[in-house]
């Protein structure tokens, strides 16, 4: 395993084993514990699927030497793809809709990526839709597709949930985290499952996004400043399966950004909003198994903080509510 202790050959071996700390605004009786993913090459969880989608397909011949990848993202993805292509010899592209920050576009760039921007009101059904024009133009080009390619999950089932039960030595209550393609969720959530039946599983997802109505939720549609989770139309999010979730807990805007600047202010943790919204729905996690609402086989919550707060620097994510333009 890993240990960060000696020399590697390339930054793809720096991927993963990444820290897991206690939210020290957790209740006494119930930890909750964050996964730093910013502890990544590329400063977020995407880089894990990143290296592990691209090297399956590269082993299992999907994509041919040469070829080209390109990946409808909001971001982290594509930076985690382009770091993980340009190791194993692939050309990168990836289609952006526009809203989404231009750090992390830049990053792209940065990293020999082509970016191709579709506009904003189309969503991410509109960016997946041109990645796949743009691929049946191109002969060598495949479209590993994070949102449907059972690898995103499996990527997290081989490597975030194995680490998380090795540091906590198997005794894990409760996962929490947020969802956009539900990869990471559903990779450590059938992990965890497997280990023990009976440890509680959350989904996170900001106020107006629509996973909850998967479970019968009342939920109204809205916009939400939150990048990196969340979904208009569950039905694109082919990986998350309700039957690995045993609640989805939404999480407003406004709170997830008071405790990203509290999480900066008072434990240290430079975490954008997802993990924002991941720590608040994981606090309220351990308030429930501390209060005897939901049972769960020990009483500890593992959460992910999944990037950097860096990247949202330009769009005012420590400024005031109202001037940070999500
Ligand atoms: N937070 C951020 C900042 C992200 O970029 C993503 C990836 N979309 C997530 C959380 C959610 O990860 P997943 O796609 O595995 O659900």
């Amino acid at each position: 395993m890993t240990s960060h202790r000696e020399p590697f050959d390339s930054v793809l071996d720096t991927v993963g084993q990444t820290p897991l700390v206690r939210v020290q605004a957790s209740p006494d009786e119930v930890s909750v514990y964050a996964k730093l993913e910013t502890f990544n090459p590329g400063a977020s969880v995407k880089d894990r699927i990143g290296k592990y989608m691209l090297e399956r397909m590269v082993e299992e011949g999907d994509v041919p030497p040469g070829g080209t990848v390109i990946e409808p993202t909001a971001g982290n993805t594509g930076i985690g793809f382009a770091i993980a292509a340009e190791q194993l010899g692939l050309d990168a592209i990836f289609v952006v809709p526009e809203r989404f920050s231009v750090e992390k576009q830049q990053l792209m760039q940065a990293l020999g990526a082509e970016i191709i921007n579709t506009p904003t009101e189309k969503g991410m059904d509109g960016a997946i839709e041109r990645a796949h024009q743009l691929a049946d133009e191109l002969d060598d080009a495949v479209v590993p597709q994070q949102f449907a390619n059972p690898l995103n999950a499996e990527a997290h089932y081989e490597t975030t949930g194995p680490e998380i039960y090795e540091a906590l030595d198997g005794e894990v209550g409760a996962i929490v985290a947020g969802c956009g393609t539900a990869g990471t969720l559903m990779g450590i959530a059938r992990y965890a499952r497997e280990q023990n039946p009976d440890t509680h599983v959350a989904a996170v997802e900001p106020d107006g996004s629509m996973y909850g109505t998967l479970f019968g939720d009342d939920r109204e549609e809205d916009e939400y400043k939150m990048e990196g989770i969340g979904t208009h139309d569950p039905t694109t999010n082919e990986l998350f399966d309700p039957e690995l979730v045993d609640e989805v807990i939404d999480v407003t805007d406004r709170s997830a950004q008071d405790e990203l600047k509290r999480l900066a202010r008072d434990e240290g943790h430079l975490v954008a909003s997802s993990a924002g919204a991941a720590s608040v729905a994981a606090q309220r996690v351990a308030a429930d198994i501390r209060d005897g609402e939901i049972e769960t086989p020990y009483d500890s919550v593992v959460t992910v903080f999944p990037d950097s707060s860096e990247r949202y620097l330009s769009k005012g994510i420590y400024r005031s509510f109202e001037e940070w333009d999500g």
